[in-house]
């Protein structure tokens, strides 16, 4: 047990962490696990896309030479993507975060789609008219898939969209014909709708994200409130039973020795009417400060009412309960509390130690015999440790 002496201010705590900071990071998070998941085997589907319409340029007359170097710079770049796959999904759930993922993700996204996108236009350029249609038809089919694949990241959509459908687009528009000028309007018309609709869809699932975070969290404080003590932070009395209970069915099934204190202050009445209830609660949230810092996570501290504790030593003989109890007596006694109107100085308490008989006990006769052995430590002259009779 740490020894701990300290000159407190009255004010409570500050809050240390901004929640909906960490809602908005969370939310980041699941964007990036949702892109991952849904874009893992469109990659695949766009490169099989581009063999497709490589093969129908091959048979109706396209450039081998334009053909072959597309397909293997658009194998490459999705060779490249497979590796950020597979190296994102073997990564630790921990560090697959939007800092270290995003950028790498960006720039193979933008890399696939460029290649697609200009690829599409040299085979266009350099075929029929039919064949100008046939392409025209794939890169919009290519862009209608990015909408769902890239849908968590709306950015990702239309850079994506942009760069596979544009290159095409524009070039058809400044064509001599009414027909390629007409499909590359209808390619624009269907742009649009699409940029309205990945707006909608990634606003959706950022609320959806938000919305279960959001609730997480109010989960979260409520179970916290419902089992802390308001003023001093540590298990309020409902709580220290549920959790007591389960240490002793533990230490009683594992055979490991169990001790409990229970600790009450000396005169607090006093406090409260010589310098005013507020300072009193300062004085009991100090107290449970203390309590928190000075033991272990798996010892359980709970405030049982007004100026009452009780903790419960786990794994531990009578001799190291007395002498923590001994220890925990003195801290209290050193601590000083700074007042607007001066300070208060050497409170103290009175301690009841007893161990727990593993075969026998229930927790209330445990702590009954606790509270008994602190009520000897008041009627003997309080400020000290007692030590229950074995049971
Ligand atoms: P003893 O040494 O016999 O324990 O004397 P005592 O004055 O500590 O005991 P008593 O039971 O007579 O008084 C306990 C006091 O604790 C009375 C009550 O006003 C005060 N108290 C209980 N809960 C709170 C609280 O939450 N805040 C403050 N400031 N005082 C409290
Ligand atoms: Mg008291
Ligand atoms: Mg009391």
């Amino acid at each position: 047990m740490a020894k701990l002496t300290s000159v407190k201010s009255l004010e409570p705590p500050a809050p240390t962490s901004d929640p909906a900071r960490v809602i908005a990071e969370e939310v980041r998070t699941d964007q990036l696990h949702l892109l991952f998941r849904q874009s893992f085997f469109a990659t695949f589907g766009s490169f099989v896309a581009a063999c497709i319409l490589g093969w129908l340029h091959w048979n109706l007359g396209g450039s081998h030479n334009v053909i072959h170097t597309w397909l293997a710079l658009l194998g490459a770049s999705s060779l490249l993507r497979l590796v950020m796959f597979l190296t994102y999904f073997r990564t630790p759930e921990r560090l697959r975060i939007p800092s270290r993922w995003e950028r790498v993700y960006w720039l193979t996204l933008l890399l696939s789609a460029g290649i697609w996108g200009i690829g599409a236009l040299v085979l266009m350029a350099d075929g029929e008219l039919l064949l100008q249609a046939i392409t025209m038809m794939f890169t919009v089919g290519m862009a209608g898939s990015a909408v769902s694949t890239y849908s968590a990241y709306r950015s990702m959509t239309l850079s994506a969209v942009g760069l596979v459908l544009l290159p095409c687009t524009t070039w058809l528009l400044v064509q001599p014909s009414l027909l390629q000028r007409g499909l590359a309007l209808a390619v624009l018309l269907f742009s649009a709708s699409v940029v309205r609709a990945t707006r909608e869809l990634s606003v959706a699932l950022q609320n959806s994200f938000r919305l279960t975070h959001e609730m997480a969290l109010a989960h979260r404080i409520a179970s916290h409130a419902a089992q802390t003590d308001v003023l001093t932070g540590i298990n309020n009395r409902r709580a220290f039973f549920e959790r007591a209970e389960q240490l002793l069915n533990y230490c009683q099934r594992n055979q490991r020795p169990l001790c409990v204190l229970a600790m009450d202050l000396d005169h607090f009445k006093d406090i409260n009417d010589t310098h005013g209830h507020q300072a009193g609660d300062m004085v009991l949230r100090q107290v449970g400060e203390l309590l928190q810092t000075s033991f272990r996570s798996a010892d359980i501290c709970g405030r049982l009412g007004g100026e009452e504790f009780a903790l419960l030593l786990a794994d531990t003989q009578i001799e190291s309960a007395q002498e923590i109890a001994e220890q925990l007596r003195s801290d209290l006694s050193n601590l000083i509390f700074e007042l607007p109107q001066g300070h208060i100085q050497h409170i103290s308490a009175s301690l009841g130690v007893a161990a727990a008989d593993l075969a026998n006990d229930s927790l209330q006769t445990l702590l009954q015999r606790a509270d008994e052995a602190m009520y000897r430590a008041k009627t003997s002259g309080r400020n000290r440790v007692v030590t229950a009779a074995v049971a």
